[in-house]
């Protein structure tokens, strides 16, 4: 049987369309979490469903060979960003700790040993492997598993003077989530990011930003850091990259284009022609019009839930259609299971926070429906 990883559900799901998913015994299910933000076109996607038909032909190849479909996606996704170079790994963890990798060895190439200490920052999360556990800065993420990777510390999110006393000749890189997802949807301020990015760039301190669950559109630009004015050195993507298809990609600026060479990373199945292929499907939807289309409708949302004027809420919050519900007075684990009961999937993040990931795809009508499911319940 399954490790007992998760939390057990009581309903088990077939299939989904569009916005809805379908259980065994038939019930409908409204889904504002898109599977964690992966599933960013919605299910059963005409175009996802084509670029799959038309992959299967080269699904697999390994990274030995070139094909068109890597070189494709590595091209749309630095002409969107501003970028130079791409590795594609299979998701967010793997892209995480190949992001720490490039730095490090920016940072041995250029300054030499020693030089090889993270600043992250707390109530992030980066990942499940050894190393984006310590990268990740929630105590109770770094139980069990010792020993764990040295050479990250981490500093509380919005004080730059912390920033600024944890860092030393030994940091070579600092990481951040720009929305902390999973730690409670907190968007950082955006004067603090700002004055991040200049003390990144004056010290040759590379900032690595983790849009693995913020980027592709998730936000209502292609990427998060758009919004804060600056340019990383390394942006990781994965969560909404591929649809519902597992990928993940390390993006690297001018500094870390030439870091990798040859043998120093690699990955079986990243890059794969058919991962590729249905997430320069996904990149390619990515236009201006349907970027401002998942504006408006996460405005709608926060405007909404504010005129609820709900006494169960405490304070709603994100970016795009990256939502958090900050509850007062109810449990965020109650709030959803009252959702699931009545046909609405929402995902927490933290104890009093409830998180909406919709599909990017979502209609108005859908969110309206949702909305007036969620009203009932706080
Ligand atoms: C989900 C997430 C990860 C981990 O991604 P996996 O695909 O589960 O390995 C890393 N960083 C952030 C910000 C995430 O939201």
């Amino acid at each position: 049987m399954l490790m007992n990883t998760y939390p057990k559900s009581d309903v088990t799901f077939t299939r989904g369309d569009g916005s809805f998913v379908y259980s065994d015994k038939g019930e409908v299910y409204l889904d504002f979490t898109s599977g964690i933000g992966v599933n960013s076109l919605g299910y059963n996607n005409p175009t996802i469903t084509k670029a799959l038909v038309s992959g299967a032909s080269l699904m697999h190849l390994s990274n030995l060979y070139d094909t068109a479909q890597d070189r494709n996606l590595a091209q749309l996704l630095i002409a969107k960003m501003g970028l130079k170079s791409v590795f594609f790994a299979n998701s967010g963890a793997e892209a995480n700790e190949g992001a720490i990798k490039l730095a490090r060895k920016y940072s041995y190439d250029k300054y030499g040993q020693g030089r090889h200490e993270i600043i992250t920052l707390r109530n992030s999360f980066h990942g499940r492997t050894i190393t984006t556990l310590s990268a990740t800065g929630q105590d109770k993420f770094h139980k069990y598993f010792t020993p764990f990777t040295d050479g990250f510390s981490y500093v509380p999110a919005n004080d730059i003077e912390a920033l600024l006393q944890a860092a030393t000749d030994r940091t070579c890189a600092i990481m951040i989530e720009l929305v902390q997802g999973e730690g409670g949807v907190l968007p950082l301020d955006r004067k603090y990011v700002k004055e991040l990015a200049e003390f990144c760039r004056n010290e040759d301190v590379l900032l690595i930003v983790d849009e693995v669950q913020t980027g592709v559109g998730r936000c209502a630009t292609f990427c998060a850091y758009e919004q804060y004015g600056i340019l990383p050195d390394i942006v990781t993507l994965a969560k909404g990259l591929g649809g519902g298809i597992p990928i993940g990609a390390i993006v690297s600026g001018a500094k870390c284009e030439f870091t990798f060479g040859v043998g120093d990373h690699g990955s079986t199945f990243g890059g794969n022609p058919l991962a590729c292929r249905v997430a320069s499907a996904v990149v390619g939807t990515m236009e201006k019009s349907f970027l401002e289309g998942i504006y408006d409708k996460g405005d709608y949302i926060v405007k909404t839930l504010k005129q609820m004027h709900s006494p169960h809420i405490k304070e709603v919050r994100g970016l795009g259609l990256m939502i958090g519900i900050e509850l007062s007075d109810l449990s965020a684990i109650d709030v959803r299971a009252r959702c699931q009961d009545n046909n609405l999937l929402v995902l927490t993040a933290g104890t009093n926070t409830i998180r909406l990931l919709p599909p990017l795809t979502i209609s108005l009508s859908e969110i309206r429906e949702g909305l007036a499911i969620l009203q009932q319940i706080i």
